[in-house]
């Protein structure tokens, strides 16, 4: 109604401008529906960990006379207290990379930094499961871009290599600079030895939300938004995240970013005036 209202309105204007604007109300209505979607795609997240919540502390009150039900109630109180903890972080995480303009303040970032802080983020769900983290080649490489969401995407590609991935296995991380003719980039290459992702599922991991597994996902926490946000940061710096995954055999996610090269320092230490 209201579309047909002002298309009205600008006919006289020319039927190219009616168009125009006809496929702008078009995508605004589109654009609405994706956000209804992911609000209740978020209620949804956020009321399963706070009803489970709500029961077991119920349960607890109940069994306060048996001090080994207690325990157990409290064990997963504390699994699904965590959950919920990792899921408003990522929830954070996905409206910062979703409003902040990436390269308003962009530099030259050091790939040696972010991986280190990538398997720190890890070490210890590592540690338990006894996987091995390997780094190389990310020594005197930097890349373009805005740190924390550079920190945010690299870490969620390690965090999901070590849980997808059964124990006693190896993780690489693996940066190399690629001189071609679009321009100078960086890869960074994280490699499992995990559970693997089919043909199917590969088209759909990057969406907000999707799960190839949704219980073994939830067990280790999490929330099916880490691959949107890689997948946001890679493509507002310009880049791009692929996968490659046999299913049994493990998989690589590379995510290609630009090279911070001498130009772009210079323009960064001179920031134009408005
Ligand atoms: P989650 O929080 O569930 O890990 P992601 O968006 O990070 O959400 O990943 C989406 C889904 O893709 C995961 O639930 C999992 O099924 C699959 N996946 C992601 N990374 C890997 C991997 N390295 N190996 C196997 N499956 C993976």
């Amino acid at each position: 109604g209201e579309a047909l209202a002002v298309s009205a309105r600008v006919a006289p204007l020319g039927s190219r401008l009616v168009l125009l604007l006809v496929e702008d109300l078009t995508e605004a209505r589109r654009i609405e529906a994706v956000r209804r979607d992911f609000v209740a795609n978020v209620s949804h997240e956020l009321k399963t960990p706070v009803g489970a919540l709500s029961l077991l502390s119920e349960a607890v009150m109940d069994a306060s006379e048996d001090p080994e039900a207690v325990e157990r109630f409290a064990g997963r109180m504390q699994i699904e207290a965590t959950r919920l903890t990792s899921l408003v972080q990522e929830l954070i995480d996905l409206s910062r990379v979703q409003n902040d303009d990436p390269l308003e303040d962009a530099e030259p970032v050091r790939v040696d930094e972010l991986v280190a802080e990538a398997i720190d983020r890890c070490r210890h769900q590592a540690g338990t499961k006894q996987i091995t983290m390997a780094a190389g080649g990310a020594a005197d490489l930097r890349v373009w871009g805005n740190r924390g969401q550079l920190a945010a995407a690299l870490g969620n590609l390690v965090e999901n290599a070590v849980n997808y991935s059964p124990a006693r296995t190896r993780v690489g991380i693996a940066a190399r600079s690629v001189n071609a003719a679009g321009g100078d980039h960086i890869e960074i290459a994280v490699t499992d030895q995990g559970i693997g992702i089919s043909d199917k599922d590969k088209e759909r991991i990057f969406e907000r939300f999707y799960r190839v597994d949704p219980a073994r996902s939830r067990a280790t926490g999490g929330t099916g938004l880490g691959l949107a946000i890689v997948k946001h940061v890679a493509a507002s710096h310009g880049g791009e995240v692929t996968v490659w995954s046999a299913e049994g055999q493990g998989s690589t996610f590379t995510l290609r970013l630009p090279e911070a090269g001498a130009a772009r320092d210079r323009a960064h230490q001179q920031p134009a005036r408005e």
